[in-house]
């Protein structure tokens, strides 16, 4: 029945919450213990950013915010870590949803500058607060500002995937401005 179908939704969406916590709990203590692997191969990161910001797209059909691509239409081939890279840009598409209000727009986006790709991650969202954004890649970090909102966190997304840009040869940086939005940017080398 539909009802039934609605409590399966909640448990799927549950426990794949819990995967990826999982997941993520696994990645940082590896990490800890002796850096990171990475496995570069040839992708095009166009179609790899397009089809994982469908897939969250289509997970969150029902959460009432804008899903804007700004993607290229074309293709652009890179070696690096397929499975690495999209784990920097769902923390940062997560984060972005998290920390938005209804109706807000999460854009993706892609530019080349001086032989540098940068991915950008946009919201309208709550910002981060001036005095604390030193610490947010910091393991564990939440911000005050976020600590009363419905939402979960460890506050090890952004520690990660600082940590996986910087073993990529690239890097992560943000820009934001408390009540009015943030935007993040995973940088890489495209050689
Ligand atoms: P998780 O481990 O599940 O990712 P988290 O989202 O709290 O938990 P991080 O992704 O590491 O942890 O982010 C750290 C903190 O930085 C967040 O708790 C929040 O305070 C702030 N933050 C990160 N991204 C944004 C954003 N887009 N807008 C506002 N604040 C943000
Ligand atoms: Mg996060």
């Amino acid at each position: 029945t539909g009802e039934q179908k609605e409590y399966l939704g909640e448990v799927q969406k549950a426990s794949s919450q819990m995967a990826s916590l999982l997941d993520t709990l696994l990645r940082v203590a590896r990490l800890d213990e002796g850096g990171m692997m990475i496995e570069r191969k040839t992708v095009d990161v166009v179609a790899l950013l397009d089809g994982l910001f469908d897939e969250i797209r289509q997970g969150n059909r029902d959460s009432r915010l804008n899903f804007v691509s700004t993607l290229p239409k074309t293709k652009l081939l890179l070696s690096t870590d397929p499975v690495l890279l999209p784990i920097v840009v769902q923390n940062l598409v997560t984060n972005a949803m998290k920390y938005s209000p209804k109706g807000g727009n999460i854009t993706i986006g892609m530019k080349e500058e001086n032989g540098m790709l940068h991915i950008t991650v946009t919201d309208e969202g709550v910002g981060i607060p001036p005095e604390e954004q030193e610490r947010v890649f910091e393991k564990f970090f939440r911000a005050k500002n976020i600590r009363h909102m419905l939402t979960s966190g460890t506050g090890l997304g952004l520690y990660l995937s600082k940590r996986i840009m910087d073993s990529l040869g690239g890097r992560l940086s943000f820009v934001s401005e408390q009540g009015k939005g943030t935007v993040f940017t995973a940088t890489i080398p495209k050689e």
